[in-house]
């Protein structure tokens, strides 16, 4: 198993992939490079993790950069609030937030965040999205039900809020400029509307997988082509239900990002269970390794183990 490391980590150093985190999974952060402010597109891990705590990683939440500027950020799980100024990007320059689905450890901290925006003088709104449909009351929902407040949150913050409606077979555009262009498909994650998100500009794109079972037929498509594919390593190959009509297991994952044809993928929402736990072995970091090489068994490209505050050039 060592060698097998070993030798990932210099196929990695010879495709000069130098901004992205080594493929070992136990390494201190100071390996890792935070510094994504550069020119170029990079994409930055604010949260690596899922909805357990206990393993030092934030929730999930991705920021990607444009030539030094924090311009998109894809979810806000808990500790992308602090994740966020760690990584010394302000929130007044984030131009569009997409939430993938409002479980907590996807949105509990967009309120927080919204919160901090009214101090930040923002010169335009935040164009923020999220899905609506049945199991989810949309962003409004969410806002309005964690703001005890008689005026609504977006009264303060000047959002532009995006309600979309995942469909599974075709594409949505969700947002569109002149830099950027964001579009989404629905994905299965139990019965939570869930939305994966393609993030285009300069022609370069990253789809965010969000949570799922890699079972929707449309989502092959819609990744095809991307310069980086995220995907989320929650379970293990022996998870069973109920985690496996929420997540993807590890084959499945290697297999579907290579039937998409990408040549990255970045692996995240990994997940920990106190050892204690007797399901503990059913998520991805309770055997890291093990996990690893089974997606490395169905993908040829290469795999980059996401984690927090790594920067990630495209
Ligand atoms: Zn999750």
């Amino acid at each position: 198993m060592k060698n097998f490391l070993i030798i990932l980590f210099l196929l990695l150093l010879l495709i000069g992939c130098n901004t992205n985190p080594q493929i070992e999974p136990e390494q201190g952060s100071e390996e890792v490079d935070t510094t994504c402010d550069q020119e170029g597109i990079i994409l930055q891990i604010l949260g690596s993790g899922g909805p357990a705590a206990g393993d030092a990683r934030a929730s999930t939440g991705y920021l990607v950069w444009v030539d030094g500027r924090p311009l998109v950020m894809i979810d806000a799980g808990g500790g992308t609030f602090l994740r966020l100024q760690q990584a010394k990007a302000h929130i007044r320059n984030i131009e569009f937030l997409g939430i993938s689905h409002f479980h907590p450890d996807h949105a509990s901290e967009l309120p927080a965040l919204l919160w901090s925006d009214i101090f930040s003088n923002r010169p335009t709104p935040l164009n923020v999205s999220g899905p609506v449909g049945e199991g989810s009351d949309g962003l409004k929902g969410f806002l309005s039900a964690v703001n005890d407040m008689a005026v609504p949150i977006d009264a303060f913050t000047r959002i532009n809020a995006i309600e979309v409606t995942p469909q599974k077979d075709s594409i949505t555009t969700v947002y569109k400029d002149e830099l950027l262009n964001v579009t989404a498909i629905g994905v299965n994650h139990a019965n939570k509307p869930t939305l994966a998100y393609k993030v285009t500009i300069d022609n370069k794109s990253i789809v965010f997988g969000a949570d799922q079972t890699l079972d929707t037929p449309g989502f092959i498509n819609f990744a095809k082509g991307a310069d980086l594919l995220v995907l989320h390593l929650a379970i293990s190959e022996e998870a069973d239900k109920p985690f496996t009509n929420l997540h993807a297991k590890p084959l499945k994952v290697g297999s579907m990002a290579q039937e998409s044809g990408v040549q990255r993928l970045v692996l995240s929402h990994l997940m920990k269970l106190d050892s204690v736990h007797p399901r503990a072995r059913e998520f991805s970091l309770s055997d890291i390794n093990t996990n690893l090489k089974l997606v490395k068994d169905s993908f040829e490209g290469t795999i980059i183990l996401a984690e927090d505050l790594a920067c990630i050039g495209i």
